[in-house]
């Protein structure tokens, strides 16, 4: 994988937490917050954007570190729950939030991120959209 520095970029230039596990690939940081004890992020080491500008075998290693902190979390913490999340809008480097849930955390059963004051606006998918969303996905599992 090509190395590609993003000096503006908050994980090129830092760890991003304390790190718990690390190859030459990715990194495991442990993120301090008493509201979600265990809460990991799996961080890639280089810059890319999208889960899709990876290669599908880059793809399946990083999924496969996800699915094992995931493990670990369930068996060392006992959650109730575990929320994966990939999100970026703030820091567009791949890392992928690995976050135990709890029936009685702060936000529950809303994501960790929801601001339970603000009121949400919804937006229903239209027919048309749902047929393309169900021909792009069988379109792209039968590549
Ligand atoms: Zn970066």
């Amino acid at each position: 994988m090509k190395f590609d520095l993003h000096s503006e970029c908050e994980l090129c230039a830092s760890s991003g937490g304390e790190i718990i596990w690390k190859d030459g690939f990715c990194r495991v940081v442990l993120i301090e917050d008493p509201d979600y004890p265990g809460f990991c992020r799996v961080i890639l080491n280089d810059h890319f954007k999208e889960m899709t500008d990876l290669t599908q075998e880059d793809q399946t290693r990083l999924m496969r570190v996800v699915f094992a902190v995931e493990k670990a979390i369930r068996h060392a913490i006992n959650p109730y729950k575990i929320n994966l999340a990939s999100l970026g809008n703030k820091t567009a480097h791949i890392h992928w939030h690995v976050i135990p849930r709890f029936e009685d955390d702060k936000t529950f059963p809303l994501s960790i991120w929801s601001d339970l004051n603000k009121l949400h606006q919804s937006h229903p998918l239209e027919g048309h959209s749902i047929e393309t969303l169900k021909n792009l996905i069988n379109a792209y599992l039968n590549q």
